[in-house]
C-alpha cells in the first residue's frame, strides 16, 4: 500500500507541532520541532494566515500524518464515524485510536506507529489469540493484544522494550510489559491522544 515518504521531521515542521512519527528521537533534545520552530521551505519561516479553509485542510492533514492514514482511507473513516451514534468528530478520533498499529504503539510494543504498522505487517502480534497482520484492524473493549511468543525472544523486541519503558500507555489500555500483553479496557476518547486534533474542524471540512 502506497505511504507517505517525505521525510517525517518536515512533516512536523509543515504542522508546527510534534506529531511523534520518529519514535523515541521525538522525546529528545534531536528533535527538529525543538531546535527549528518553522515550517519547511525556502519561505517556511514566513508568517501565513490561513483562510478558515486552510485551517480546516491543515487539522485533516495533521491527523492523516499522525496516523500515517492516507486520504482514501481517511475518507471511508470519516464516512463510518458519521454512520455511528454520537458525535462525528468524537467518533473518528475513537476510530482512529482504535487502530491495532496505533494501539500496538501506544502499549509501547513499537517507539513509532509506522514501526508498529511493520511490526503488525510482520506477524508479531495476535489478538486475542490469534494473528492479526492488518495495521487498520480496529480493536474493541476487551480485546487482548500480544507480541508472538516466538517473537518475545528476539533482540528488536527487547531494544523496543528498553526504549519505550518510560512511556505511559493511555488510560484506556492495560500492558503487562513483563509478558508484553495489553488489554483494551475502555474506548479511547480526544482526551487520550497525546496530539491535540480539533475534530469539529475536519467535520466543518467534509460538511461543505
Ligand atoms: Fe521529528 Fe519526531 Fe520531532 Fe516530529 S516529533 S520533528 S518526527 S523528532
Amino acid at each position: 500500500m502506497a505511504r507517505y515518504t517525505d521525510a517525517s521531521c518536515r512533516l512536523c515542521r509543515r504542522e508546527g507541532l510534534k506529531l511523534y512519527l520518529k519514535g523515541e528521537r521525538c522525546y529528545t533534545d534531536k528533535c527538529a520541532i525543538s531546535r527549528r520552530q518553522y515550517a519547511p521551505g525556502q519561505h517556511g519561516q514566513r508568517r501565513k494566515k490561513q483562510s478558515e479553509y486552510g485551517l480546516q485542510l491543515r487539522e485533516k492533514q495533521k491527523a492523516k500524518r499522525i496516523y500515517g492514514i492516507l486520504e482514501r482511507q481517511f475518507e471511508k473513516y470519516f464516512e463510518m464515524a458519521e454512520r455511528r451514534k454520537g458525535k462525528t468528530g468524537d467518533n473518528l478520533l475513537e476510530i482512529l485510536e482504535s487502530r491495532l498499529d496505533n494501539v500496538v504503539y501506544r502499549l509501547g510494543f513499537a517507539s513509532s506507529r509506522k514501526e508498529a504498522r511493520q511490526l503488525v505487517l510482520h506477524k508479531h502480534f495476535t489478538v486475542n489469540g490469534k494473528t492479526v497482520n492488518i495495521p487498520s484492524y480496529l480493536v474493541n473493549v476487551g480485546d487482548e493484544i500480544a507480541v508472538k511468543e516466538e517473537s518475545k525472544k528476539s533482540e528488536k523486541f527487547k531494544e523496543i522494550m528498553e526504549a519505550t519503558a518510560s512511556r505511559i500507555s493511555p488510560k484506556w489500555l492495560e500492558v503487562d510489559s513483563e509478558n508484553l500483553v495489553g488489554k483494551v479496557t475502555a474506548i479511547p476518547t480526544k482526551e487520550d491522544i497525546d496530539v491535540p486534533i480539533e475534530d469539529h474542524l475536519i467535520v466543518e471540512l467534509y460538511s461543505k
